[in-house]
């Protein structure tokens, strides 16, 4: 096996920190608005701080996780995967059906065939 040495291991560790660049994510992105309470902000009159998020649920309970603005693209390229992951399952399943159907009907057939 090839040696690793002490400095491949730290980058790795530190890249293990980002999710993969594939990473599927659940759920959505929204904005969470607030106002700060500082005096003289803003947005104490006019519009509220923004942050992106991601909320999402688990186990019934909505959860949070605050993003920046940098984080926006890959959440929502992690959301896409998602949803296409999602649709290829429902594809996948439909052909079962399908295929359930066709071969319950063979079955079908069959046993009239060696019954007459
Ligand atoms: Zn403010």
């Amino acid at each position: 096996m090839a040696r690793i040495d002490r400095s491949t291991r730290s980058t790795r560790a530190h890249s293990d920190r980002q999710p993969p660049k594939d990473a599927m994510l659940r759920g959505s992105l929204i904005e969470l608005r607030r106002r700060c309470g500082k005096a003289g902000c803003h947005c104490q009159q006019g519009e509220p701080h923004t942050t992106p998020a991601l909320s999402y649920s688990q186990k019934g309970k909505t959860r949070i996780v605050t993003l920046s603005a940098k984080d926006v693209p890959r959440v929502r390229a992690g959301l896409k995967r998602y949803q296409q992951a999602l649709r290829g399952l429902e594809k996948g399943a439909l052909r079962g059906i399908e295929a359930l159907k066709r071969s319950l009907q063979r079955e079908k057939e069959q046993a009239r065939r060696a019954s007459s």
